[in-house]
């Protein structure tokens, strides 16, 4: 067997450790003589996996009780419409583009009701958070959204943009569980949970309760309103029932690698190996502005798309896997979500020094 170190973006990386305890009960779970896979979603062992998910990771978060916690299907492109389809009252809400995601999400809202960029970054090719502490928020907008960590582009939102009162939205499908977050600055946290957290096929919904009810948008498709899922604790129809059982698993071996404030300090001891060295590098360049980088998804360039296609192929022969930018942005992007080990991380700044050697 040999493992390598994958930079995917998504499906990304996963604790070995996981891997291997799902391994070991493939074919019997638990004296069940069953794969979960195989099992009834309606049973009491099945029953069990799911409450205890959402525990652990209310634990981890801090969830307070009046937000539901719902584990759904559709990715977090789905979200994209059922945020406004449950959340349109007035038919306004107002969106904060850093990138592709949330151009999406805002492309999709527009759909249902008026959506208003009120920031943007696109003029300079994503790669810096706008200001948002004095952004003209429309006065009838349901909500304000964000995308929290920009996945292609390595920006992160820093400090959350002043709503002037009104519901926070976020994506954090490539930020989820990497650092500890206040849940109650947000009306909805989503993530698909294929970046940092499982297998794709389940996407996590956190909201306040008082934003669900029956008071959705005429011709809301049953499986896209909240209320059907909050009433029936994700269990309304076949939910992804083996991804969320990893789901569940990881969230296990967060808690047992210290919570999200360790894995906080993790997170920034590894991606600071990457950024010093992109720093002081004469070959290698990030792309973002300092203080907006994330934690999670660094993209670099060497200015030379020749020597950066030479690079992701000498870097896959070497064992660093999926290190190639986004088909949009070029050059490379290494994601070094939670499970990344830090060897990967300084394995990988060992090699780009020796190509940088090799190469000037
Ligand atoms: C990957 C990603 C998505 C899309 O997720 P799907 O589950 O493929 O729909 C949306 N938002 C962000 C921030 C992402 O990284």
């Amino acid at each position: 067997m040999a493992r390598v170190y994958n930079f995917s973006a998504g499906p990304a990386v996963l604790p070995e450790e996981v891997l291997l305890e799902a391994a070991n009960e493939m074919l019997d779970y638990q004296g069940t003589g069953m794969s979960v896979m195989e099992m009834s979603h309606r049973s009491k062992p099945y029953q069990k996996i799911i409450d205890e998910a959402e525990q652990d990771l209310r634990d981890l978060m801090n969830i307070p009780d009046n937000y539901k916690v719902l584990f759904l299907q559709g990715g977090a492109s789905q979200q994209f419409a059922a945020v406004p389809m449950n959340l349109m009252k007035n038919k306004v809400a107002d969106y904060i583009i850093t990138g592709q995601w949330a151009k999406k999400a805002y492309e999709e809202a527009k759909k249902y009701g008026t959506a208003n960029a009120i920031a943007s970054s696109a003029d300079e090719t994503f790669s810096y958070i706008p200001d948002c502490s004095d952004l003209p928020v429309s006065e009838d907008a349901d909500y304000v959204y964000i995308c929290e960590n920009n996945t292609i582009y390595g920006t992160k939102f820093k400090t959350l943009p002043n709503t002037k009162g009104k519901i926070l939205v976020s994506d954090v499908s490539s930020c989820f569980l990497s650092e500890p977050v206040d849940v109650t600055k947000y009306g909805i946290i989503y993530g698909g949970v294929q970046k940092n957290i499982g297998p794709a096929g389940v996407v996590i919904v956190i909201i306040r309760e008082d934003l669900i009810s029956d008071d959705v948008l005429p011709g809301t498709p049953t499986m896209l309103k909240y209320k059907i899922h909050a009433d029936n604790g994700s269990l309304y129809n076949t939910p992804p029932a083996y991804g969320i059982y990893i789901c569940g698993k990881v969230f296990k071996w967060l808690k047992k690698m210290g919570g999200l404030e360790a894995m906080k300090a993790r997170n920034e001891e590894k991606a600071a190996i990457l950024y010093d060295f992109l720093d002081n590098s004469k070959l290698f360049r990030g792309t973002v502005r300092k203080e907006d980088r994330s934690l999670m998804n660094v993209p670099f360039v060497t200015g030379d798309e020749k020597l950066d296609a030479e690079f992701v192929k000498e870097a896959e022969k070497a064992g660093f896997v999926n290190l190639k930018g986004h088909r949009t942005v070029g050059g490379m992007r290494a994601s070094i979500y939670n499970a990344m080990p830090i060897e990967g991380v300084q394995k990988l700044v060992a090699f780009m020094a020796d190509f940088e050697a090799r190469n000037s």
